[in-house]
């Protein structure tokens, strides 16, 4: 492979090649935004002059599979008092009411340079805030979607937008619509074949790329959103562009009892129907699953996305993660809501969800886990030639700190496993995007201040009434 741009080298003290393991003295090159040469076993001393040293443990960028980026502003705010995902969702709404592009921008920016600071280089935006108040159409109808692409090229970070359906305010018994509420106005385009109108006018060229840092995809929000018989523009989109198609499925155990009332099928069974799952089709969250659901997604090699903090924070449950992967489901993760933004996190809570329920240790083993937050992420988000460290990658690199207090003591021979069981995104050092540097030593290189960037966004959007 050959790719214009300078070429870069690294030389990491430890790094996790996926499918080869942890490796010491690991020498990296690349080439404009693609790696050419990954060799382990290099001295210190053998390295070419002006080799980049990484102190600490390096893998490939993280791909955070599933993102509303607006949901940021609701940290902390939403954890006094009670309730369930429900009343969480009315003061969600609220805060989907109040942003505007230029607040949207703001917003997300800071919290996709959040993401970088966590060594996240690609983010999967599940995108369903489409237009303004009421509904009223922006001057360009993808206004939003275009100011979510703009703020991860400023944060650093690959983006692929999930352009999301969303036609409904849910499901009645009878399998009619309930109307949209005044929020909810400003996510629908009326139909499928407006969603399709809508979502083709973003300029996605045959390959649905948006620029050299964004790709575009498409999602069905979920059985409650959008009518079975409105979901077919949006498989023809995925097929047209061969672009990734996510959606959230049995996220609660209310859906699955509407949409059983509704069509006499679960979530999974219908999206099926519509022709929706198979290998470019990401299911979010499939929490709550029948024992045939998990054998129609795992046949159809469709990918699960877990977000086991969100689904721990909205008291969704724990879903069947191990049988998803045996049953053949490919498995990628994402901080959905962000309660917080910490795939090492993520990637813990799977294997802790299992322990917990199986009352069983080691279900899955910290390589497999990792692969879920590198590789599997990437490939889910339609980037399947990154989160590997391989020639022909992207050349994204995380280095973690080892001489933290959560992890002095780490030893070679274990250190993927003390990353992902004791690891956080606070221990993250580097982070080299795309071959180009966005964290160093624990600062963002874009974005100025990234919390007082968090903090004046989200106190300008709380405290407008
Ligand atoms: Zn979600």
């Amino acid at each position: 492979v050959t790719a214009p741009g300078a070429v870069r080298r690294w030389h990491a003290e430890l790094a996790w090649l996926p499918g080869r393991g942890v490796h010491a003295g690991v020498l990296v090159e690349a080439a404009g935004p693609y790696f050419t040469a990954v060799t382990p076993g290099v001295a210190p001393a053998d390295c070419p002059p002006g080799t980049a040293r990484l102190a600490g443990f390096t893998m490939p960028g993280l791909a955070n599979a599933h993102s509303h980026a607006f949901h940021r502003a609701l940290r902390g705010v939403v954890q006094a008092g009670q309730g369930t995902f429900w009343t969480w969702r009315a003061r969600m709404y609220q805060v989907a009411g109040r942003l505007q592009p230029d607040s949207y921008l703001a917003l997300a920016r800071a919290v996709y340079a959040e993401m970088a600071l966590a060594g996240i280089t690609c983010v999967g935006e599940f995108h369903y805030l489409h237009h303004d108040t009421g509904g009223a159409r922006y001057a360009d109808p993808n206004e939003m979607g275009r100011v979510l692409i703009e703020a991860a090229v400023q944060a650093g970070l690959r983006i692929t937008l999930l352009d999301t359906c969303y036609l409904s305010g849910g499901l009645s018994p009878d399998g009619s619509s309930v109307e949209l509420s005044d929020v909810q106005q400003r996510f629908s385009d009326d139909d499928g074949a407006g969603w399709a109108d809508r979502a083709g006018q973003l300029g996605a060229d045959e390959h649905g790329m948006l620029g050299a840092h964004a790709r575009a995809g498409v999602a069905i929000h979920s059985v409650r959103a959008v009518p079975a018989d409105q979901m077919g523009p949006v498989v023809a989109w995925s097929h047209a562009y061969g672009a990734p198609l996510h959606a959230h499925l049995s996220e609660q155990p209310a859906e699955n009892e509407a949409c059983l009332a509704a069509y006499g099928v679960t979530p999974a069974r219908l999206l099926d129907r519509a022709g929706a799952l198979g290998p470019r089709t990401t299911a979010v969250h499939a929490t709550h699953l029948t024992g045939d659901d998990i054998e129609l997604l795992g046949d159809t090699r469709t990918t699960v996305c877990l977000c086991p903090t969100t689904e721990a924070d909205l008291a969704d449950g724990i879903g069947p993660a191990r049988a998803l992967t045996a049953a053949g489901c490919p498995l990628s993760l994402g901080s959905d809501s962000h309660a917080v933004v910490d795939l090492l996190a993520e990637a813990r809570l799977t294997e802790m969800g299992e322990r917990l329920v199986s009352g069983r240790r080691g279900s899955f083993p910290a390589g497999e886990l990792a692969q879920a937050a590198t590789v599997a992420g990437h490939a889910c988000l339609g980037w399947p030639e990154a989160g590997e460290m391989a020639p022909g990658a992207f050349a994204d690199l995380v280095t973690v700190a080892l001489d933290t207090p959560r992890l002095a003591g780490t030893q070679p021979g274990s250190a993927l496993e003390s990353v992902i069981f004791a690891g956080s995104a606070a221990d993250v050092r580097n982070v080299v995007a795309s071959g180009r540097d966005v964290v160093a030593d624990g600062r963002h290189l874009l974005v100025d201040d990234v919390p007082a960037a968090l903090d004046a966004a989200i106190t300008a959007l709380l405290s407008r009434s």
